[in-house]
């Protein structure tokens, strides 16, 4: 039997963060062997909330950073697909056809859109309908490869949902062309930043990234939020909800010490700096081989470019199978049109309108 498929990624807009790793980046390398992954760079979803030039200007860079970051935690190109959104003509295809099969409300009350307004300082009358269109085209990009599972952080599990009602309501009006996709969450569903305010994220300078080198990563860790109350060590300090304890459960894989650590703060007989001084130890442990594969690819000069564009080939490949699908199960005479043109043949609508 075929292989399940994935489909997931991430937008181009800077290199990738421990809240990926853990919210998306670490099932990915588990599931590769058992499943066909298809990791999308989405460079049209930057468009969204980042139109401009300057912005565009920067693509490049970035999307060179997420590769070679894939390549880095082990996401292995022998096995898993890793294309450019855009280079891809069916996104925007299906992107259109999938508009018709959802609802503007729907859409517009989505918290996570309102979310990222809010953060590129857009309210109700300057956000684009680009943005609202968001998760659409998410739906477009997980419907492509016709997947089964969409790994992703917790502020993506509403988009999968939409993606689900359009892959539904697709099958029922047409035929079923489409898989009905599960969301799966990673074990960190949102990772806190350092500054214990938001999420990790790029955008909000609160992120420590899987290519910081290991005096970034000792002096980003100094400089995390705490318990405020605690403005000396012999005060009982609180662990639950603190953005140090929740980073030692997440990445020290000594229980033992991370259990010693809690005990201890609670009763107000640790310093905080033993206790980010041991978790700055635990991510450098985490990260050191990564860093060290990346130093690897980074010496093989076309390396990245090269699995892009194979990756963008087969996915190329994979979604003009499943745009025939579509377009033959909505019996579009427009494709039938544009085949003839491709292949030089004859085209007769009245034959079409018969057939
Ligand atoms: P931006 O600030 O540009 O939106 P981002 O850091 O939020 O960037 P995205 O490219 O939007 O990253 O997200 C890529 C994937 O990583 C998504 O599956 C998202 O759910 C997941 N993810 C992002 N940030 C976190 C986080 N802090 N914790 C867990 N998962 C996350
Ligand atoms: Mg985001």
């Amino acid at each position: 039997m075929a292989k399940k498929r994935i489909l997931t990624g991430d937008r181009p807009t800077g290199k990738l963060h421990l809240g990926h790793y853990v919210g998306s980046l670490k099932n990915r390398v588990a599931l590769q062997e058992e499943y066909e992954c298809f990791f999308i760079i989405a460079d049209l979803h930057t468009l969204t909330t980042r139109p401009q030039k300057k912005y565009l200007q920067a693509l490049a860079r970035n999307i060179y950073e997420v590769v070679l970051d894939y390549l880095s935690v082990g996401i292995d190109p022998e096995k898993a697909v890793i294309f450019l959104q855009s280079a891809v003509p069916g996104e925007y295809e299906l992107n259109l056809l999938l508009e018709m099969l959802v609802t503007l409300p729907r859409l517009a009350r989505l918290p996570s859109i309102k979310d990222m307004a809010r953060a590129a300082q857009m309210d109700d009358e300057t956000v684009p309908f680009g943005l609202i269109g968001y998760p659409v085209l998410q739906a477009a990009d997980i419907l492509l490869p016709r997947a089964h599972l969409v790994p992703v952080g917790k502020d993506n599990e509403a988009h999968v949902e939409i993606t689900r009602e359009i892959a539904r309501r697709f099958n029922r009006m047409y035929g079923y062309v489409f898989p009905v996709p599960k969301v799966m969450i990673g074990e960190v569903p949102t990772l806190v930043g350092i500054d214990g305010q938001a999420k990790m994220s790029k955008s909000l300078d609160n992120a420590i990234y899987i290519s910081d080198d290991a005096k970034t990563v000792e002096q980003k860790v100094r400089r995390m939020y705490t318990d405020p109350n605690r403005i000396r060590a012999d005060i009982p300090g609180r662990v639950e909800g603190n953005p140090v304890f929740i980073y030692h459960d997440a990445f020290n894989p000594d229980v033992n010490e991370v259990n010693e650590l809690k005990e201890r703060y609670r009763k107000g007989k640790v310093g905080d700096v033993e206790v980010k001084r041991k978790l700055a130890r635990a991510l450098n442990e985490l990260l050191e081989p990564i860093r060290e594969r990346r130093a690897a690819y980074e010496q093989r000069p076309g390396y990245v470019e090269e699995v892009l564009r194979e990756g963008t080939r087969r996915m190329q490949e994979e979604a003009q199978e499943t745009m025939s699908l579509v377009y033959e199960a909505m019996g579009m005479p427009g494709a039938a049109l544009r085949r003839a043109l491709d292949e030089q043949l004859p085209f007769s609508l009245l034959e079409f309108a018969g057939s």
